[in-house]
């Protein structure tokens, strides 16, 4: 007889395993398959930050903060280490300090939870922080810092613990057809509602929805140090004044457009490998470096190691940390939808094509999951 389940959602990266978890907490059966014996997608190679202050006030930022509220409920429920660390932007122009004082008074003025801090101030939150020319930074309590490894890992045998997810890992869906998954081995199920997050591929499933949809493939190049002596932690997330570029949140402040002209005039090599600088501390005390990104045509399955460098040396203008050792470099490649925060699509009623959460998936994934199902079967149930 031919298995069945209520939900099927294919692929267990952040945004499979979100719409797992929210099906499972309104009482459906959950089927949960992954191609890989486990998920080795864009959602382990992050930073696992997760950043509501880049998500422009509005729906995008709620999305965002009730996908944080769901990371604080999968650490009480689970046990996964969840760091309420916050973040800090750090200010060394004049011009990085006028935009985020510009953001803070379009957000409202000055709270606990979001404020503009003196040189000594951020000191005092980090012990990262270059004291070198320092002006002050942007401090904000939203930013959570998670880990994707352990997270990636083991949230499926939590689903399966808890709400008996049935989890089909090693199992490459190769066709859906109606309400049946084909699986490569030949076996099928059932599902009366499947949902595809794929990720980054776009050929497998459903390629003539992707054909044309608004999507682009990402890739970023990514480093991390050996863990950090002594116990010795970073505080807050740590970012500056080229990832004000990067995120949309701070696109209406009047002086971008200023700090944008001047770091192409001084540093157009940053521009050319979209590089901005991020750095987290996961909970083995490891820290996490970045990004450069390069889009569709530009992709190439061989890293640059001229982006490493430029990405060590913007870092190490702004940070300072006691064992700069890299321990590991490695890139990811996310979808992005270039019109939403997500795409979705419905090729036939009751299949869903979910992918493209681009750099903010950690971020957005449980609150657009919980949403999305709030629409289809109403609010989760009261859990005991
Ligand atoms: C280097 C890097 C840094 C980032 N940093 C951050 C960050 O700090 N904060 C943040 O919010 N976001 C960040 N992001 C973005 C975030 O990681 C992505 O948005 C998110 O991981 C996308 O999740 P996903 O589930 O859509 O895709 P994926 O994680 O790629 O998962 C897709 C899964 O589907 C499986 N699959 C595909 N096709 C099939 C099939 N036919 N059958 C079975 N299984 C299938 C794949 O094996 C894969 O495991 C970063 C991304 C990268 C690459």
């Amino acid at each position: 007889m031919t298995p069945s389940c209520d939900v099927a959602v294919i692929g267990a990266g952040i945004l499979g395993l979100a719409h797992a978890w929210s099906a499972a907490k309104r009482g459906l059966r959950v089927t949960l398959f992954e191609r890989s014996p486990r998920a080795a997608g864009a959602s382990i190679r992050n930073f696992g930050m997760v950043w509501p202050i880049g998500q422009p006030a509005g729906p995008p930022r709620e999305t965002a903060l009730l996908s944080r509220a769901r990371w604080l409920e999968l650490r009480d429920t689970f046990g996964l280490w969840v760091n309420e660390c916050g973040s800090l932007h750090l200010a060394y122009r004049e011009d990085e300090l006028a935009v985020l004082e510009e953001f803070v008074s379009q957000e409202g003025g000055p709270t606990d939870a979001l404020r503009l801090l003196s040189a000594d101030e951020v000191l005092a939150r980090s012990p990262a922080a270059n004291p070198e020319s320092l002006l002050g930074g942007l401090w904000s309590a939203t930013e959570l810092c998670v880990n994707p490894r352990t997270t990636i890992a083991h949230l499926p045998e939590h689903l399966q613990d808890r709400y008996n997810v049935d989890l089909q890992f090693h199992t490459p869906v190769t066709r859906v057809d109606g309400h049946k998954i084909i699986a490569g081995d030949g076996r099928t199920w059932h599902a009366d509602r499947v949902v595809v997050c794929s990720g980054s591929d776009f050929e497998t499933l459903f390629p003539e929805v992707f054909r044309n949809a608004p999507l682009t493939l990402c890739k970023l190049q990514m480093l991390r140090t050996a863990a950090q002596p002594d116990g010795w932690r970073i505080g807050p997330h740590l970012a500056g004044g080229l990832t004000l570029r990067h995120y949309t949140s701070f696109r209406d402040c009047p002086s971008l457009p200023a700090l944008c002209d001047r770091i192409d005039r001084e540093t157009p090599e940053l521009n050319r490998y979209g590089i901005h600088v991020m750095a987290s501390q996961n909970d083995a005390g490891q820290v996490i470096l970045g990004d450069s990104h390069e889009y569709g045509e530009e992709i190439s399955p061989f890293d640059k190691p001229e982006i490493d460098e430029l990405i060590l040396r913007e870092l190490r203008r702004m940070i300072r940390l006691p064992d700069w050792t890299i321990a590991e470099r490695w890139h990811g490649i996310y979808a992005k939808c270039t019109d939403g925060l997500v795409y979705e699509s419905e090729p036939e009623p009751g299949i869903h094509v979910v992918v493209g959460p681009g750099g903010a998936g950690m971020t957005l994934s449980f609150g657009l999951a919980e949403q999305q199902w709030s629409r289809w079967a109403g609010p989760s149930r009261v859990e005991p």
